[in-house]
């Protein structure tokens, strides 16, 4: 999936996980990245905050159910 689907899906954040053990986890605003990029590759670019370790796993934040109209 790329961020342009993901938008496409209401999708507004996507959120880092960290490698075990840290799992240190932090959401990003969608639209900080070009949206041709695919989900996962966007971890190839972060740094945990947490541990400095590079490449966490990426998901996109799903809306909540009750957002919907
Ligand atoms: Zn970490």
């Amino acid at each position: 999936m790329d961020l342009t689907n993901a938008i496409q899906n209401h999708v507004r954040a996507i959120r880092a996980i960290c490698t075990p053990p840290c799992r240190h986890e932090g959401e990003l605003p969608i639209d900080r990245f070009p949206t041709t990029m695919a989900v996962r590759d966007v971890g190839l670019y972060l740094r945990c905050t947490a541990c400095g370790r590079k490449g966490p796993e990426m998901e996109p934040v799903w809306p909540l159910r009750s957002d919907a109209p």
